[in-house]
């Protein structure tokens, strides 16, 4: 007997996790080692080795009530030609804000600084974090290290300067977990960072899905939304707590009989994995990473003779198809064949375009990624986890 059953604590294990939220400012983040804890008195500038080809700047007006997206061109125009030095370029991004484009570091770092402008025309002005920083996570940081220490203790070749613990709330609490994200001030990751002699692999951090508390869509927030107020409940035009058929429910997006942010809806699950698969296949592409994680066997020596034309993709022989592949590489290469169905050549790219045109091939990884995209238990996505889910499709 395990007498567990029933335990509300154990029963809320399985909610979402995130980092701790920013407390937004350098000072009383070391209170609690597991709050955010940020560079003291940094700001964003861009900086000098910036591999930037345009240097973003987004501005809004003081007054939140003020919109500058809203604004004229004929004044925008006006106020940036007059008193900006180097702006090639002014948009719109979205109601609250305009991006004011600048072809060196230098002018849209003097931008954000010259306060007298700003204050004249009562506006803010600051870099999209995209455009210098980048997060990633680590894994398996023990719990008792607090944020500060880390801070002072890890070692990378960018700049940290956040650091953040994810947590998961327990009932009322928020546990600590033993993964970390920490921003970098660089355009792409390092592969590692140290915390003394001990190496921690660094992976891309896939931020929680957006979805709008006003109109349920995804990827903007409610202060953005131009979408009509709808009630997460019945769907209706009216919000949620103005419901009359509450008990009627069906979902805004997919007209489903779920709330509308549930997560067993269908479009979101679509949403979460477009997310996940757009970083999957971006850090696969700079990093080759797929290669490593995938594992695919060394090219045997040339022998056996298989039909690589097949174009039916016979899961159980994707080792066999991949020697195929290469086996009519070297075997054309010898005798002076024509080319199968391309120029191969022995050369890994080659392996790797022949990869890519399985469609079958294609079809089980890309599963894959969904079944991983899917997984709601708390076990971590080790490579011998994806490894292990990957040869279970493939057979
Ligand atoms: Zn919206
Ligand atoms: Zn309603
Ligand atoms: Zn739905």
């Amino acid at each position: 007997m395990d007498g567990n059953e029933g335990d509300p604590s154990s029963a809320s294990v399985n909610k979402k996790k995130r980092p701790a939220e920013s407390s937004g400012g350098g000072e009383d983040v070391d209170n609690n080692s597991y709050s955010p804890f940020l560079k003291q008195n940094y700001v964003r500038l861009y900086p000098d080795n910036s591999t930037n080809v345009e240097f973003k700047v987004f501005v809004e007006s003081a007054d939140k009530k003020d919109k500058l997206g809203n604004k004229s061109p004929i004044y925008l125009n006006h106020i940036f030609t007059t008193d900006i030095k180097g702006v090639i370029g002014i948009h719109r991004v979205n109601a609250n804000k305009i991006a004011a484009v600048f072809k060196q570091s230098n002018n849209a770092n003097n931008f954000i600084t010259n306060a007298t402008f700003l204050a004249k025309h009562q506006l803010r002005a600051y870099i999209p974090a995209a455009q210098i920083e980048k997060t990633g996570i680590i894994r398996f940081v023990p719990t008792n290290i607090s944020n500060k220490e880390l801070y002072n203790k890890l070692s990378s070749t960018s700049e940290i300067i956040a650091i953040r613990r994810f947590t998961k709330k327990v009932g009322q609490e928020r546990v600590p977990l033993q993964t970390v994200s920490l921003t970098f001030l660089s355009n792409s990751l390092p592969d590692h960072v140290q915390y003394d002699l001990f190496s921690y692999r660094v992976f891309d951090y896939i931020p929680p899905l957006q979805q709008c508390f006003r109109c349920f869509k995804f990827n903007h927030s409610a202060k953005v939304c131009n979408g009509k107020q709808r009630c997460s409940c019945c769907a209706g035009e009216h919000h949620y707590k103005e419901c009359s058929t509450p008990d009627e429910v069906r979902c805004c997006n997919c007209s489903g009989p779920h709330l509308a942010i549930s997560k067993s809806c269908p479009i979101k699950l679509k949403k979460i994995m477009e997310k996940k698969s757009k970083i999957t296949y971006a850090s696969a592409a700079a990093s080759k990473q797929l290669e490593l994680e995938v594992n695919f066997p060394p090219l045997p020596a040339v022998n056996k003779t298989q039909n690589v034309n097949s174009n039916k993709f016979n899961n159980k022989n994707v080792n066999k198809s991949v020697q195929s592949v290469s086996n009519n590489v070297n075997k054309n290469k010898q005798k002076g064949n024509e080319p199968v169905s391309q120029d191969f050549s022995p050369k890994a790219v080659d392996l790797k375009t022949q990869l890519i045109n399985n469609d079958d091939l294609v079809n089980v990884i890309v599963s894959t990624l969904i079944q991983l995209g899917n997984k709601s238990d708390d076990n971590p996505i080790t490579t011998s986890f994806i490894k292990e889910l990957l040869f279970k499709n493939l057979t």
